[in-house]
């Protein structure tokens, strides 16, 4: 079953295994923004007839960051109808996996004692999560500028997470798409509310937290991020709760 939330008119956000995947709608045209893992095509075509509209209605596909659980299902699309994917300067060699910023399997081995971590690691691997996916043809965006595709997007750079992570605004709305530079909820994470991705899944070079502070200048009420809940709040509330929750766990408390 899919189930799709309009979270500002025609701002919809659907599910893919543990991953948001976020679609907008201008009339018969829309725009996704990430595409859950490779398993999950079925999950998002589903999501996009809900809506009325086929899979070759997408005119642009949004990339947050080039991991195999935000750019799975895009691949599929691409080859399928041609449709493009855009990115970040940055990350478009990431997406033709020129490097890979990704943790693999390996990563997760001192954690399976802890409890749902094993059922998480079965799940994700079961659509696709140790595939190898890429993207030879990404387009380059350009930051802080209206995309001219459907819905009117404005990529906002937050490096941190992969080298090349952005996020979405959608200033129409007061809407962020947030991707991993903030979460709400992970299988992972103890925690429910506006929060970072634990570390085990950070690679870029850039410095996570301070990322953030590109965020909280915005115009925003309504985060939609990569995973988790969509959260209805000021974004400046959420990333001073994001910065708190990392520096308390970062320190032990
Ligand atoms: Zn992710």
């Amino acid at each position: 079953m899919t189930t799709v939330e309009e979270v500002a008119p025609n701002v919809f956000r659907a599910s893919g295994t543990d991953v948001n995947v976020v679609i907008l709608r201008d009339g018969g045209d829309l725009t996704l923004i990430d595409g859950g893992y490779p398993g999950d095509v079925a999950a998002v075509e589903n999501a996009i007839r809900s809506l009325g509209r086929r899979p070759e209605d997408v005119r642009a596909m949004l990339l947050t960051h080039a991991h195999v659980d935000h750019m799975g299902a895009l691949v599929d699309f691409h080859r399928r109808f041609g449709i493009p994917v855009l990115t970040d300067p940055v990350e478009v060699a990431h997406a033709r996996r020129d490097y890979l910023e990704q943790a693999t399997p390996k990563d997760f081995l001192p954690m399976l004692h802890r409890r749902g971590v094993l059922p998480w690691l079965l799940r994700i691997a079961r659509v696709g999560a140790t595939k190898s996916v890429s993207v030879d043809d990404a387009v380059a965006f350009t930051d802080g500028v209206p995309l001219d595709v459907p819905g009117a997007p404005v990529p906002v750079p937050t490096h941190g997470h992969t080298s090349g992570h952005s996020v979405f605004h959608l200033p129409q709305h007061g809407v962020l798409v947030t991707g991993d530079a903030l979460i709400t909820a992970h299988p992972l994470s103890k925690i429910r509310g506006p929060q970072l991705l634990p570390e085990v899944f950070d690679h870029g070079h850039g410095d996570t937290l301070g990322a953030l502070e590109n965020l909280a200048v915005l115009d925003v009420g309504t985060i939609v991020p990569g995973h988790g809940p969509t959260a209805f709040l000021p974004i400046a509330d959420a990333v001073e709760k994001a910065q708190t929750q990392t520096r308390e766990h970062r320190h032990g408390h």
